[in-house]
């Protein structure tokens, strides 16, 4: 071969190994790569999902965690931060979490000094042609949230509510809860002015001692925890035995529909059968459709007392250790949690307060049901309910009838069982149904905490 031979072979050679590479590469690429970086779901641990110009808050004492949902390979991703004129070196990691998700984790190193600087865009790029995946703004907050009480109720009884009202000082938005022993939350609301807040708690009747703290955490996870000072007083609940009788079974036959073929025969065997059924022909938990999570702003919140039934008899109380027996055996115990109320047959049911039906149905035990939230996350509950008049989601107010009485469902005989509820928790209704209760733990409580609100200096 000449020399110009050896050169076009050459030429062809390179030509061919170049254009392999290349086509290698192309596909390598898009295997693991996605051509669309629209539909990435962002998460991070320290915020809560939000679009894309996202704010998030570090306290520089945990690594920043940024959850992608891409295929994994380091070399295609990384993590830039920028203050306003600089960009400041940062130290990250990646990690695969699961098959299509990665985290990357930044660490905090005393060389980053980001004390100083509290503004900060943080961009996630991709080293492929796609170039940036997201930019966002980084705010370093070290500062645990100052918590100052405002104001309390004068006393928290067994089985029953008290209102808290305070001030937290903090540079990022909040996380407020009141927290028990048992790890129970009962969630404050931003109150009247900006730093303010206002939440219920309660003392479980199940429960002989009281104990619960205010916790506040910001977003950038700094937290404060601080002992509620609540006066206590514990009060003994009575224990009684019902013996429930033979038409209740008979009267129960009905409501459930049951073939009769399918009843068994023995007495006793007859009573749990229909109580099981009851319970069976439940369809929505109240725990949950009263755990619902309130998150405005409030300016007030005012409560009148609770008169369900013009003039009622009662027939058993709140917080009553009840011992149901059929024909001497002890068929099912427990605290009673509202109070029995009873008057005529199918008397109408008053409301006081304003509110907004969280259900109106029927719930097996509880038979007819009509559940109202006033607030805070404080519901009243109305049970065994012949007619209701309201649907979810209605509003209602004071003067409205809302139903009458029955003795639908686990109902010995036509009465309202009448209930509050906190967050889930039931309390103490007569509370909720007494004026001066009301006056000097809820409306007291607020006028007093107002007044320094209002008259606060300085900001
Ligand atoms: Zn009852």
């Amino acid at each position: 071969m000449n020399k110009m031979n050896k050169l076009i072979l050459g030429l062809i050679i390179f030509l061919l190994v170049f254009t392999s590479i290349s086509f290698i590469l192309l596909l390598s690429c898009n295997n693991t790569v996605p051509r669309e970086l629209k539909g990435v779901i962002l998460r991070n641990n320290n915020i809560n999902t939000g679009p894309q110009y996202r704010t998030l808050y570090w306290n520089l004492k945990k690594p920043l965690n940024l959850e992608y949902k891409l295929s994994l390979n380091s070399d295609f991703y990384s993590a830039r931060l920028f203050d306003n004129t600089n960009e400041i070196p940062l130290s990250f990691t990646i990690r695969k979490r699961t098959e299509t998700n990665f985290i990357i984790e930044i660490s905090y190193s005393e060389s980053l000094n980001l004390f100083e600087s509290k503004d900060l865009t943080l961009t996630i790029y991709t080293n492929n042609q796609k170039g940036l995946l997201e930019n966002m703004h980084l705010i370093i907050d070290t500062n645990k949230p100052k918590v100052t009480i405002i104001k309390t109720s004068p006393q928290i009884i067994r089985g029953g509510c008290a209102l808290l009202i305070f001030k937290i000082d903090d540079f990022s938005p909040l996380d407020v809860y009141i927290q028990d022993d048992e790890n129970i939350k009962f969630y404050a609301q931003p109150f009247n002015k900006n730093g303010y807040y206002i939440g219920l708690t309660e003392w479980n009747v199940h429960k002989f001692k009281f104990s619960a703290n205010l916790h506040a955490i910001d977003k950038a996870g700094n937290f404060s925890i601080v002992k509620i000072p609540l006066v206590t007083k514990n009060i003994d609940y009575k224990i009684s035995k019902i013996d429930v009788k033979d038409n209740f079974v008979s009267e129960k036959k009905n409501e459930i529909h049951a073939i009769l073929s399918n009843i068994p025969t023995n007495a006793l065997e007859k009573y749990q059968y229909i109580i099981q059924t009851l319970q069976s022909k439940s369809v929505v938990s109240i725990k949950d459709l009263t755990s619902i999570r309130m998150t405005g702003f409030l300016s007030n919140f005012i409560m009148n007392p609770f008169k369900p039934i013009k003039n009622p008899k009662v027939s058993s109380d709140f917080g009553e250790y009840r011992i149901f027996k059929y024909k001497d055996t002890v068929v099912r115990e427990d605290y009673h949690l509202g109070i029995d109320l009873f008057d005529i047959e199918q008397t109408k049911i008053d409301l006081q307060n304003s509110g907004i039906i969280g259900f109106s149905g029927y719930n097996g035990s509880s038979g007819n049901l009509i559940l109202i939230h006033h607030g805070l996350g404080l519901y009243s509950v109305y049970m065994h309910c012949s007619q209701m008049f309201f649907k979810a989601g209605d509003t209602v107010g004071p003067g409205d009838i809302i139903g009458r009485t029955g003795q639908t469902g686990y109902a010995l005989g036509d009465h309202l069982h009448f209930g509050m509820i906190l967050q889930g928790y039931y309390v103490n209704p007569k509370e909720w149904m007494n004026s001066l209760w009301i006056q000097s733990n809820i409306q007291q409580v607020i006028d007093d905490a107002l007044f320094l609100i209002v008259n606060e200096s300085g900001s």
